[in-house]
């Protein structure tokens, strides 16, 4: 008997019984339960295998059941679970900060761990503030954001996000941020190799502090290369460098959300050391944790988080921060990522992958672009690769590829931005692990 009409629209239906515990998520099509996953693969509860080749959403960047990181749990399951970070420091904590510290740029060396991407995010506006607070400037309430752009879900970093579908019903609850366009080359015909592109993108920011008033404006948020809302979109050469000359005229402090690129997945720890321009404060989530546990870190210029401590002290703080059962298995992670350089291996593995992918657009003219760095690689459909025109939004191309993949064995994630802004991309980014066979397969 088929799954009561009532429950099929927005609650998931496996072997004809709704999933009480998933009611809430987005997902319309059924999915299969996980029964268990090893290294760049999957099972489900029927025995089929898949590939999984987006590392979930970008997250599990070691693959999965990873035995140093495990071994490093269960080591840390023996000493404590939990020590509340107002009342104990840990071993795990510090021995974290330190690692992570050791792989920020020089100056940026002060840790405040989190458990996710949006905590990340929520806390850098939130030091951002007072920290201008501290320096008299208490009219800078403004964070410019780009659009479309995924800064999570959470209220504060949902006013920063520009992607309506998620945005729409909440708008009248928020702050309207400012935004200025993510510059995506590709679709207004411009070169992203040549800088007058980069400066023609990045000079909007200037313009937009203008129009705001700079006195007004309190930092500047970016992801170094777009994840779910762009699509692994790299910037066009020199944007970058004259975002932060901009924001050091203005005093606007520069925020990079690392949370998608952070950890090694574009072929260096983080996505902004491409261009060698080093922010004012950083948000790290996904690759960091690696699926292993909720994690999440800000990391600060260390004079931003003196002034801070200096002052009122940071008034925010999340219960589970500093988790030392998640920080043994971030530190392991981060071990995995080193010892076995798989930083570089996303390197040499993005572009044997992206020549695949650029192989594939040559036989499909559907696909109208691949783009991306390392293993965060993404391609577009479009009805028409000249005037990239997207597909029609009745076609849902986005679900439906997704689903034929799965079908075939293989998990990509997907995006629909157009609603006026892009069109159906596909991010490809098996995990950091994986071979040139894999890569075949
Ligand atoms: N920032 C970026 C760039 C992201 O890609 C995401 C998640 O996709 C977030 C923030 C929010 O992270 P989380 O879903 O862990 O809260």
């Amino acid at each position: 008997m088929s799954a009561p009409a009532i429950f099929s629209a927005n609650t998931l239906v496996v072997e004809g019984r709704p999933h009480m515990s998933n009611l809430f998520y987005q997902t319309k099509a059924p999915r299969p339960t996980l029964a268990r996953a090893e290294g760049i693969y999957m099972w489900d509860t029927s025995g089929k295998r898949y590939i999984d080749g987006s590392s979930g959403a970008m997250v599990s960047n070691i693959g999965h059941s990873n035995p140093a990181v495990l071994a490093a749990m269960r080591a840390q399951m023996d000493k404590s679970t939990f020590g509340y970070r107002l009342h104990f420091q840990t071993d795990a904590s510090e021995a974290l900060a330190d690692k992570v510290a050791s792989l920020t740029p020089k100056g940026l060396d002060r840790v405040f761990f989190v458990s996710g991407g949006s905590e990340a995010v929520e806390s850098t506006l939130k030091l951002a503030r007072q920290y201008a607070l501290t320096q008299g400037q208490a009219q800078r309430t403004k964070v410019i954001s780009r659009y479309p752009s995924y800064h999570g879900s959470t209220l504060g970093a949902l006013a920063i996000t520009g992607y309506a579908p998620m945005t729409a019903p909440f708008d009248p609850m928020m702050h309207a941020m400012p935004k200025i366009p993510a510059p995506r080359a590709y679709l207004d015909g411009l070169d992203p190799t040549d800088t007058a592109t980069g400066l023609h993108y990045a000079n909007m920011l200037e313009a937009k502090i203008l129009e705001e008033g700079p006195a007004t404006i309190l930092a500047f948020i970016v992801e170094p290369i777009g994840g779910a809302s762009t699509g692994a979109l790299v910037p066009p050469a020199g944007y970058m460098q004259r975002i932060r000359q901009i924001c050091d005229q203005y005093g606007v402090l520069l925020i990079h959300d690392e949370v998608m690129t952070g950890g090694g997945r574009t072929g260096r720890f983080f996505g902004a050391d491409h261009w060698d321009v080093t922010p004012d404060i950083i948000a790290l989530s996904k690759g960091f944790g690696a699926g292993y546990v909720p994690l999440g870190a800000m990391i600060a210029r260390n004079d931003i988080v003196e002034a801070v401590m200096n002052g009122d002290g940071f008034i925010h703080g999340y219960t589970y921060a500093g988790n030392p059962l998640a920080c043994a298995a971030g530190l392991a992670v981060l071990n995995e990522i080193e010892q076995h350089s798989l930083t570089e291996n996303a390197a040499q593995m993005g572009d044997a992958l992206k020549t695949r992918l650029e192989a594939i657009m040559q036989r499909y003219p559907v696909i109208g672009d691949v783009r991306g760095k390392g293993l965060l690689l993404a391609f577009e459909l479009m009805a028409d690769r000249a005037t990239k025109e997207p597909l029609p939004a009745a076609f849902n191309a986005h679900s439906r590829l997704v689903d034929i993949a799965y079908d075939n064995g293989l998990i990509i994630y997907s995006r629909r931005t157009r609603g006026g802004i892009a069109g159906d991309h596909f991010l490809v980014c098996p995990p950091m692990i994986v071979t040139e066979p894999q890569l075949d397969e």
